[in-house]
């Protein structure tokens, strides 16, 4: 039997989706039979494999690292799943957008009364002035909304999407749930 190759991103969230995802708990088990999880927060793998059946991406697109991310695993990826609010609406990242990236890195960088007081500019990815949900970069097959979403609701998500058949969410889960 040909086995599922499944990847977990990270892009800007707290990872409380990924712990919900954990949250399934014994199921973890059964799922591990069936799929690969390739990559992940979860297993030590630096590079995106070429070939992804489903990605379940976490958190907003908020720095030109993310963006870069994002792309590429869309680019490797069969079907793209946006995984808990901030990746749907952009949700806590994007509180920011009222004030854009400058006013943030100033207000937390550079008024606070240190002696070093500067702003990152170095390993730390560039900010993107606006926070974006992933479907405002590139396009997403399936929306969980959740913060984060159930366990419940990620596993009834695989199981489906394992069967071949694209989940019906609309009273399973919601924003902020
Ligand atoms: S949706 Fe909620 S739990 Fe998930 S990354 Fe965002 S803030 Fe964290």
């Amino acid at each position: 039997m040909t086995r599922t190759k499944i990847a977990t991103v990270w892009l800007d969230g707290c990872s409380g989706c990924h712990m919900s995802f954990l949250d399934i708990d014994g199921a973890l088990l059964d799922l591990a039979s069936r799929i690969d999880l390739v990559y992940s927060p979860l297993v030590d793998r630096k590079d995106f494999p070429d070939s992804v059946d489903i990605t379940l991406i976490e958190g907003a697109v908020s720095s030109e690292d993310d963006l870069a991310k994002i792309r590429k695993v869309r680019a490797h990826t069969r079907t793209l799943v946006s995984f808990g609010d901030c990746a749907v609406t952009g949700n806590v990242p994007a509180l920011r957008n009222g004030v854009g990236a400058e006013s943030v890195l100033r207000r937390v960088y550079l008024e606070p009364d240190l002696h070093t007081a500067q702003a990152p500019n170095l390993v730390v990815p560039k900010l993107l002035n606006v926070v974006k949900p992933v479907h405002a970069v590139v396009p997403v097959d399936v929306f969980i909304p959740g913060c984060p979403p159930s366990a419940k609701t990620i596993l009834y998500t695989l199981t489906e999407l394992l069967e071949g058949r694209t989940p019906d969410l609309s009273d399973r889960t919601r924003f902020g749930a």
